[in-house]
């Protein structure tokens, strides 16, 4: 367990949830789709049919080896992240764990309308009002996040769901299969995220901080309203090179017809020095954000639920029994 937790992964210790995890067969309860209709790197993603209500929901399943070593407690980890956060509207909802003997099942809500990849493959341009939604509503799931001490480390247009077709859609973030506790006096320092959205500081490993999450916020907004990326490169070698020379720019042919908040809304966050962009919070109370959104949508209250940060193995831990619903 002291392992896992300088690794930055949660576990039961900190945790005062608990998950029920189900051994029965799947197919006793849904109907399963034998195709995935999304597949990652370990995962595969299948629709399955709850039998009794008819509703849909997507089954994540995980492989508990990988290059043979057993990786259920990272499986358990992105378990109590989602459980942890089943109270936020702009996280996917976790409903059931199964387990097999190859394999993690996790139940979750049903995303509808898909990646927002997807919409900015199919839409030759968005819209700033429709960019400062989609970004208002990812930043209300980072702050969330962030509050708890969470740091996403993956945060790019595969990983943020819609719940319906764009536009008359809500965005909901997934994939908490590389995310970390970020913890006071531990350093985190490792090598993971996608060439286009990483940060300088994991290019150089330096510590891992919840400002790492900022940076990819920032290649997201420029994503966004321009419809391509600040750094992407021929290769992979020549996009973390751009990534960490410190340049960015907004050329004409791009940003043109783009307000200059925007342009300094990311700009606060495509800084080198990880301490000096805006976080969730400052994000959210940006004039480009708060100009161009309605007033809509208000966070419920969300009844907290915190990790413990310090290193204490032998505090006592209120076990409370959650029933997944
Ligand atoms: P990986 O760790 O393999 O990237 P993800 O959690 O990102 O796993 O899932 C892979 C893909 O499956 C996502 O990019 C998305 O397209 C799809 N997906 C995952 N969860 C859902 C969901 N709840 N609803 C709809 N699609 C989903
Ligand atoms: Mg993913």
């Amino acid at each position: 367990d002291s392992m896992n937790y300088q690794q930055g992964l949660i576990t039961e210790d900190h945790c005062p949830l608990t998950v029920p995890v189900r051994f029965q067969p799947l197919t006793d309860t849904y109907l399963v789709d034998p195709r995935p209709f999304a597949r990652g790197k370990f995962a595969t993603v299948r629709r399955c049919k709850h039998k009794e209500t008819g509703v849909d929901y997507a089954a994540k399943c995980i492989r508990k080896r990988r290059r043979a070593a057993d990786v259920r407690h990272e499986i358990m980890h992105e378990i109590f992240i989602l459980k942890l956060s089943e109270n936020s509207p702009r996280i996917i909802r976790l409903y059931e764990v199964y387990e097999t003997s190859t394999e993690v099942i996790l139940v979750l809500e049903m995303a509808a309308g898909g990646e927002l990849q997807r919409v900015l493959e199919d839409h030759e341009e968005i819209s700033e009002k429709e960019a400062a939604r989609i970004m208002r509503q990812i930043l209300e799931g980072v702050a969330f996040l962030h509050e708890r001490n969470i740091a996403h480390l993956d945060i790019k247009p595969q990983n943020l769901l819609l719940t319906n077709t764009f536009p008359t859609c809500d965005i909901k973030l997934c994939d908490f299969g590389i995310s970390r506790l970020i913890s006071k006096g531990i350093e985190l320092r490792e090598i993971l995220g996608t060439p286009d959205y990483v940060s300088p500081e994991i290019l150089h490993y330096e510590p891992i901080s919840l400002a790492t999450d900022m940076w990819s916020i920032g290649v997201l907004a420029y994503v966004l309203l321009s419809g391509h990326t600040p750094f992407g490169g021929e290769t992979k070698q020549e996009t973390f090179w751009n990534v960490t020379s410190g340049t960015l720019e907004f050329p004409e042919d791009l940003f043109g017809g783009v307000s200059k908040d925007a342009k300094d809304f990311i700009q606060s966050l495509l800084i080198m020095e990880p301490n000096e962009r805006m976080t969730a919070k400052e994000c959210l109370h940006h004039s480009w954000i708060k100009s161009f959104c309605d007033k809509e949508d208000p966070q419920r209250d969300i009844p907290n639920i915190r990790l413990s940060t310090t290193n204490e193995f032998n505090a006592e831990v209120s076990v409370v029994s959650v029933e997944v619903a």
